[in-house]
C-alpha cells in the first residue's frame, strides 16, 4: 500500500537530506558531539564554531545580525519568550498588549494567560481576506501598550501581513515593541528583520525542511549593520541555568538541531523564488480543479498570500465526514494541525466572518518541495469524488 499524498506541508515538512546529513555530523564520536559551552577543550570549540556558523546562516536568511539570534526549542517557545519576556520586563511601564484573533495558539494562549495575570489584551479582527490594516493597530495603541504581536504569514490561510507598515506605527508610538510570529515565512516569502523594523521575531525549523524541536527568537539590537550595540528591546528570561544565549535562554545548545536549522534556512531562502513559481502554478491548478465542483469558496486572498497554501470551504458537506472520506488517500488537515484535534470550527475562519457551517467544511492544502503535478491531480480526483458523494448522500 502506498502512503497517502502528503499535502500538509504547513503543519510540518520532511527534513532535507542535506540537512539530515549535516545533523548526523554533530552526534557521534567521530563528529562534533562536544558541548558548545565547553571552553576548556577543542571538542567544545569545534561545536561552538558550528553553532556560530548556524547562527550566521539563520541571520543571513532573514535580514538579521548573528548577535540577534537566540536559539529556542521552536516557535512556540520563541513566542512565549517574546510575550512573557517583554510583558514581565516592561510591567511597570504598562500592561496592555495588542494582537489579532487569527494568531497561532502559541501567541493567543500566552496572551490569555497574561490576561489571567492582570494584563489587558486587545484582539484585532482582520477583514474578510484575513488582512490586518496598520490603521487598526494604530487605533488600538494606548499609553500603557508595551507589546504588539502580529504574525507574518498565517498558518491556515497563508495571508501575508504588511509588517513594515505595522512596525512604523509601533515605532511612532515609542513604547510599543513589535513581535512577529514568522514561523511560516522562511522559504515562502521575503523576510527582512532589519528592513521591516521589527523588535522581536519567532521562527521554527520544521516548517522549512529542518528538524522539529528547534527554533529561534530574534531580539533586535542597535548599531545598524554591525548589530553589535545594546539590545533595542529587553526581555525577562523564562529559563534560568547556565546563562547560555546571553542569559536569555539557559540550557545546553543542541548542536545538531541548530546546525540543521541553519542549513535548512539557508537552502530554503535560496530556493524561495523558484519554488514560489512552481508551487504557485500547482496551487492554481489545484484551485481550478476544485472550483469545477461548484459551491466552493477560497479563503484568504490570492494576491497577499504565500503560494504554498490553499484553503477551501465546501458547501453542503460536513467537515468531519469530508476528512474521513479522503482519509487514506490524502494527508490534509481541516485547519491548523494544533487545533484540528479539538474538532472545533476554525477560529481563524470564524474571525474572517465565515459562518460556523462553512468554517467546519474546510480543507487546508499545504504544498511543498516534493509536491508533483500528479499529487495535485490525485488530490483533485479524491476531493471531487468525496464531496460529490457526500453531497449526494445528504441530498444537497
Ligand atoms: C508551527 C507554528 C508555530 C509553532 O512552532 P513550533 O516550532 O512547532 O513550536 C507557531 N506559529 C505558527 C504560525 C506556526 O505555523
Amino acid at each position: 500500500m502506498s502512503r497517502p499524498v502528503y499535502l500538509d506541508y504547513a503543519s510540518t515538512t520532511p527534513v532535507d537530506p542535506r540537512v539530515a546529513a549535516a545533523m548526523l555530523q554533530c552526534l557521534t564520536v567521530e563528529g562534533e558531539f562536544g558541548n558548545p559551552a565547553s571552553a576548556s577543550h577543542d571538542y567544545g570549540h569545534a561545536a561552538a564554531a558550528l553553532v556560530e556558523n548556524a547562527r550566521a546562516q539563520v541571520a543571513a536568511s532573514v535580514g538579521a545580525q548573528p548577535q540577534e539570534v537566540v536559539w529556542t526549542s521552536g516557535a512556540t517557545e520563541a513566542n512565549n519568550l517574546a510575550i512573557f519576556g517583554a510583558a514581565e520586563y516592561y510591567r511597570e511601564s504598562g500592561r496592555h498588549i495588542v494582537t489579532s484573533r487569527t494568531e497561532h495558539k502559541a501567541v493567543l494562549d500566552p496572551c490569555r494567560e497574561l490576561e489571567r495575570r492582570g494584563w489587558r489584551v486587545t484582539y484585532l479582527t482582520p477583514d474578510g481576506d484575513g488582512v490586518i490594516d496598520a490603521a487598526q493597530v494604530a487605533a488600538a495603541l494606548r499609553p500603557d501598550t508595551v507589546l504588539v504581536s502580529i504574525m507574518h504569514v498565517n498558518n491556515e490561510i497563508g495571508v501575508i501581513q504588511d509588517i513594515a507598515a505595522i512596525a512604523s506605527i509601533c515605532a511612532n508610538h515609542g513604547g510599543a515593541r513589535l513581535h512577529v510570529d514568522a514561523a511560516q515565512s522562511v522559504g515562502k516569502c521575503a523576510v527582512d528583520f532589519a528592513g521591516f523594523g521589527v523588535d522581536l521575531m519567532s521562527f521554527s525549523a520544521h516548517k522549512a525542511y529542518g528538524p522539529k524541536g528547534v527554533g529561534a527568537l530574534l531580539v533586535s539590537r542597535r548599531g545598524g549593520d554591525a548589530g553589535g550595540g545594546a539590545p533595542r528591546v529587553h526581555l525577562r528570561a523564562l529559563l534560568f541555568g547556565g546563562g547560555q544565549e546571553r542569559a536569555l535562554r539557559a540550557g545546553t545548545v543542541p548542536t545538531h538541531q541548530v546546525v540543521g536549522m541553519g542549513l535548512a534556512f539557508e537552502l530554503a531562502a535560496a530556493a524561495r523564488e523558484s519554488e514560489a513559481a512552481s508551487l504557485g502554478a500547482l496551487r492554481e491548478r489545484l484551485w481550478q480543479g476544485l472550483e469545477l465542483l461548484g459551491g466552493v469558496l477560497r479563503n484568504g486572498t490570492a494576491t497577499h498570500s504565500v503560494p504554498q497554501l490553499l484553503n477551501v470551504s465546501f458547501e453542503g458537506v460536513e467537515g468531519e465526514s469530508l476528512l474521513a472520506a479522503v482519509h487514506g488517500r490524502l494527508a490534509v488537515s481541516a485547519g491548523s494541525a494544533c487545533t484540528s484535534a479539538l474538532q472545533e470550527p476554525s477560529y481563524v475562519l470564524r474571525a474572517l466572518g465565515r459562518g460556523e457551517v462553512l468554517s467546519e467544511s474546510t480543507l487546508r492544502f499545504g504544498l511543498g518541495r516534493n509536491t508533483s503535478e500528479q499529487d495535485i491531480d490525485t488530490a483533485i480526483t479524491v476531493v471531487t469524488q468525496a464531496v460529490s458523494r457526500l453531497r449526494r448522500i445528504s441530498g444537497a
